[in-house]
């Protein structure tokens, strides 16, 4: 039985104090409640440092939102995988189609960061997705599938175990326009058949499968309700105590 895993991806959210604040907020919020998911949040890198001192009582983990693929040296602006391990990172999240179409990061970009996390014991959360234009063309499972395919090449079984995949169609990021629950759940579907033939049924089986795009607390239930739709990944909704804790209740 898979479970559910609910992320907060704050994005360019939330200076030093903000994020204290909400952090707070969601201990508090949480305590008393019982809490049948992981939950994790991905604070900016600013923030990390601070969110591991305050989590560390607290049944919150933490994930940070990029990172790039070598040890160290001269890239400036770049953070690797063992300063946010170093910092209390457990998770990272890994082609966001934020990160592909604002910075160009390619399939092949990915892949290498995904190693470099399973290398450096950091959980990555695989995001893919396709564009309106992809899916009004048809060609959504082909452009998924190019993304699995390169973003997960030689990536061995078990590390694959390790790995989270989010599915987030860009249409429904931040737009307010969400996947109906049959549309995602059948990107679900084909995504946990396909890994099936990559690897096997049993990490296919196990393999955690997060829908991101719009999930708020009133649309949470039903998304998470689909058979193969195991968590959500949560922007905008993600940065309002109230509104998160009501989508992780919903888990
Ligand atoms: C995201 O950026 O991962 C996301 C899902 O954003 P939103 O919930 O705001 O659509």
């Amino acid at each position: 039985m898979r479970k559910k895993v609910i992320a907060g991806n704050w994005k360019m959210n939330n200076d030093l104090s903000e994020s204290q604040n909400l952090i707070s907020k969601l201990i508090s919020g949480l305590s008393n409640e019982k809490v049948n998911c992981d939950v994790i949040v991905c604070p900016p890198f600013t923030s990390l440092s601070e969110a591991n001192s305050l989590l560390k009582k607290s049944i919150i983990k933490l994930g940070a939102q990029n990172m790039y693929f070598e040890e160290n040296g001269a890239f400036t602006g770049e953070i690797s995988a063992s300063m946010l391990k170093n910092t209390g990172c457990e998770y990272v999240i890994l082609g966001h189609s934020e990160r592909r179409t604002i910075f160009g990061e390619t399939d092949q970009v990915i892949n290498k960061k995904i190693k470099k996390a399973l290398q450096s014991n950091l959980l990555p959360i695989f995001c893919v997705g396709e564009s309106l234009q992809e899916r009004e063309s048809e060609v959504t499972n082909d452009i998924i599938k190019r993304q699995i395919t390169e973003g997960l090449k030689n990536i061995s079984s078990a590390e694959m175990q390790k790995i989270i995949i989010a599915y987030e169609p860009v249409w429904a990021i931040g737009t307010g326009k969400t996947a109906s629950p049959q549309q995602a759940e059948d990107v679900h579907a084909f995504i946990r058949g396909l890994v099936k033939s990559l690897y096997s049924n049993e990490i296919a089986e196990e393999l955690v499968i997060q829908y991101g795009g719009s999930v708020k607390p009133d649309n949470a239930k039903e998304l998470l309700s689909q058979k193969d739709i195991d968590g959500a990944l949560v922007g905008g909704a993600c940065l309002k105590s109230e509104s998160f804790i009501e989508i992780i209740k919903a888990a």
